[in-house]
């Protein structure tokens, strides 16, 4: 049966090393990165994800500064607040929690951010600058999905990768982020003709589709490395959520060589880069060597 690629441990190790870095910093530079997270509206899950970031950045020793503004928040109050964190000084990150309720611009919110200190990695400056191969700061989901992939090869390099779903926030900069590792890569997406044959090929699979359990056991090449990085959230009869994602977890432990749990895999990594991000912003910003996280 599959190894269990176990993202609570490797991000509570990845959140140790960024605060070594960070205590490094202040002590050396006087320098506090700070991160700020803009929350609009009341989004359960969004709320819970933005209580975790705040946490975790003040757990690793940086400032957090929390903005929650009402779901009928104007477009021009939530730019003037962007503009604000753009220039505030002890401010180096600043993440604006996606989904923004209807009636915002989402795109015209992150054409906002100043790239220095888009730590989301959506601004298209870093998004080009990413597909072109250059430094950037990458989103913190696909960040997350490399080193999980990298606890178990060493290397990718001219491995076989899929990646389901191309999406902004994960697809799209997952595939960049593979092609810099010199893996060979193929995108799939929902007009993809074959998903079973394609999958079947291939030695690394990531599944960012948003469909509980769509991939099957049996689609995998026996020995694979999956990483699943679906959160569907399914009602029990207790009225509470069960959470699975988009690989048939079950099936695929059977012929899979190592494979991510839902949650505690891909889900875990996600903030512990955004405090990755947040440390190597700070530095660029005040033109500090890139730090050794
Ligand atoms: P999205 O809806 O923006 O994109 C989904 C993609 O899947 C699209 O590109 C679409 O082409 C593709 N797709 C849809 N149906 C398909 C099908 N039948 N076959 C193949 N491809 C199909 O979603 P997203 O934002 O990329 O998120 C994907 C999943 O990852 C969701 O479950 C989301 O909750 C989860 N997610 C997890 C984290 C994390 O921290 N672990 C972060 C972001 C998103």
């Amino acid at each position: 049966t599959a190894k269990i690629i176990d993202g609570k441990i490797i991000a509570a190790e990845l959140r140790v090393r960024v605060a070594e870095e960070v205590a490094r910093v202040k002590r050396e530079h006087n320098l506090i990165p700070g991160l700020a997270v803009v929350l609009v509206g009341n989004d359960p899950a969004s709320e819970v994800y933005v209580r975790s970031k705040h946490t975790q950045t003040q757990a690793a020793g940086m400032a957090s500064f929390e903005h929650k503004l009402p779901a009928d928040v104007s477009q021009g109050d939530l730019l003037a607040l962007v503009a604000r964190l753009n220039r505030d000084p002890a401010v180096h990150g600043i993440l604006v929690q996606l989904p923004l309720p209807k009636g915002l611009n989402t795109e015209a919110v992150i054409n906002a951010i100043d790239p220095a200190k888009d730590v989301d990695g959506l601004h298209p400056n870093n998004a080009g600058r990413l597909a072109g191969g250059f430094e950037a700061l990458s989103p913190c989901t696909p960040l997350g999905c490399i080193i999980l992939t990298k606890s178990v090869h060493a290397s990718l390099e001219g491995m076989n990768a899929i990646v389901i779903g191309r999406s902004n926030l994960v697809g799209r900069p997952l595939v960049q982020l593979l092609l810099n590792e010199n893996a060979t890569v193929t995108i799939a997406h929902s007009r993809s003709r074959d998903l079973p044959g394609l999958v079947k090929k291939t030695d690394l699979v990531y599944a960012a589709v948003g469909k509980p359990e769509m991939v099957r056991g049996d689609w995998l090449k026996p020995g694979a490395t999956v990483i699943d990085v679906g959160i569907n959230r399914i009602p029990k009869d207790d009225g509470k959520n069960r959470l699975v994602g988009d690989v048939a977890y079950q099936e695929a432990l059977g012929v899979a060589g190592a494979i991510t749990p839902v949650p505690g895999g891909v889900g875990q990594m996600t903030v512990a880069c955004l405090l990755v991000n947040t440390l190597r912003a700070a530095c660029a910003i005040t033109g500090l060597p890139k730090p050794a996280v």
